[in-house]
C-alpha cells in the first residue's frame, strides 16, 4: 500500500488466461474509490478481485467508477459487469470501438489487417491469425465508455490525479499520475521486466493513415522522462522505482533492434514479413500478428529516420536502405 497525501492506492493481481500472465488491478481511495482496470471477464479473475477488495475492506459495491487504461482484453474484461451494477466506466474516447466491438469495426478490423498482412507478403498459411479478436470475444463483456477522459484531464472524484495519454502498446491507452507525489499508474505503457509490444490498429474515422505505434510508443516514453515519475505502478509485474533508466534502456534496445534490421536491408530489398522471418526466427510461426508489428514499427522508425524507403512491389512494399 502507497499512502500519499490524499490518496490511498492498493494493488490487486488477477489471473488471466493470456500468455502475459496475471494483470494488476489498482484501487484508488480518494473522494470516491475508483478500480483502474478490472482484469479479464473469467470466474477466476472476478473471484480474485472479490477477494483482495475485501482484504483491503472493500466490496465491489463500494467501487464508484471504473477507470480504463487501455482497451485490451486483460484490462477491460469485466467492465460490462462493473457497469450492469450501476459503476460508470472511463477512458479514452478510443476504446469504444473495442468495448462495442460491433459488426462494422469487426469487419474493417479484418480488412485493416488482411492489407497489412498482404502488403507485408504474409504467406497466406498465417492469414488465419489475421482478425485475431478471439481474446475480445471470450474474455470481455460488451461496454461502453460512460465519461471520455483526454491529456490533461482531472480524473473525476479524484483531486490531484491527471491523464496523461500515452499511445504505443494501445492506441486508446493512458497513464495516470498523481503530480504532487510522482505516482504514476502506467498500465501496460511501461512494463519492468518485459518491453512492452507497439501494436498495429486500423485507423479511427477521422484519420485515413494508419498509426505508427512504435513511434508513438518513443513519444510516449519521451513525454513519461519528462514528467519524472518517482513511482511506477504498471499492468504486469512489478512497480518501477526509477522510469527514467528503464525508459533509456528500452529506447536504446529498440534503436540496437532496428540498427539490426537496416544492416539486414543494406544487404538486399525486403518485405516486411522476409524482415520478421529474419528478426524473430522461429517465434514469428507462433506469434505472427506480434512479431509483424513489432517489425513494421522498426521499419516505419527507419523510414522516419530517413534510412530506408518503401518501394511497391506487385501487392507488396519493398523496403530499400538508402
Ligand atoms: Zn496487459
Amino acid at each position: 500500500m502507497n499512502i500519499t497525501m490524499e490518496n490511498e492506492i492498493f494493488s490487486i493481481t488477477v489471473p488471466t488466461p493470456f500468455q502475459v500472465g496475471p494483470v494488476n488491478c489498482f484501487l484508488i481511495k480518494s473522494d470516491v474509490i475508483t478500480l483502474v482496470d478490472t482484469g479479464p471477464r473469467t470466474s477466476e479473475a472476478e473471484e480474485a478481485l472479490i477477494s483482495q477488495l475485501k482484504e483491503h475492506g472493500f466490496t465491489l459495491e463500494d467501487v464508484d467508477q471504473v477507470v480504463l487504461t487501455h482497451h485490451h482484453p486483460d484490462h477491460i474484461g469485466l467492465a460490462g459487469l462493473m457497469r450492469k451494477k450501476g459503476k460508470r466506466v472511463l477512458g479514452h474516447w478510443k476504446n469504444d470501438r473495442w468495448l462495442e466491438m460491433n459488426d462494422t469495426f469487426l469487419k474493417q478490423h479484418e480488412s485493416f489487417m488482411r492489407g497489412i498482412y498482404k502488403e507485408a507478403g504474409v504467406h497466406e498459411m498465417y492469414f488465419q491469425h489475421v482478425h485475431d479478436v478471439e481474446g475480445y470475444l471470450l474474455y470481455t463483456d460488451r461496454a461502453k465508455c460512460d465519461v471520455h477522459l483526454a491529456e490533461g484531464d482531472e480524473v473525476p472524484g479524484c483531486p490531484g490525479w491527471r491523464v496523461m495519454e500515452t499511445p504505443g502498446h494501445a492506441q486508446s491507452h493512458i497513464s495516470l499520475l498523481h503530480e504532487r507525489s510522482g505516482t504514476m499508474i502506467a498500465g501496460d505503457h511501461l512494463i519492468k521486466n518485459i518491453s512492452s509490444n507497439p501494436i498495429l490498429e486500423p485507423p479511427y474515422d477521422n484519420c485515413t493513415e494508419r498509426p505508427k505505434p512504435l513511434l508513438q510508443q518513443r513519444d510516449s516514453y519521451k513525454k513519461t522522462v519528462k514528467v519524472k515519475p518517482a513511482f511506477v505502478y504498471t499492468g504486469h509485474g512489478e512497480p518501477i522505482d526509477d522510469a527514467e533508466q528503464l525508459i533509456k534502456d528500452r529506447l536504446h534496445q529498440q534503436e540496437e533492434r532496428s540498427k539490426k534490421v537496416a544492416a539486414f536491408l543494406k544487404q538486399e530489398s525486403l518485405t516486411a514479413f522476409q524482415v520478421c522471418q529474419k528478426l524473430f526466427p522461429g517465434i514469428y510461426k507462433k506469434q505472427i500478428g506480434l512479431t509483424l508489428s513489432e517489425t513494421i514499427g522498426q521499419l516505419d522508425y527507419l523510414h522516419s529516420e530517413g534510412i530506408i524507403t518503401k518501394v511497391k512491389s506487385g501487392e507488396n512494399v519493398l523496403y530499400r536502405h538508402n
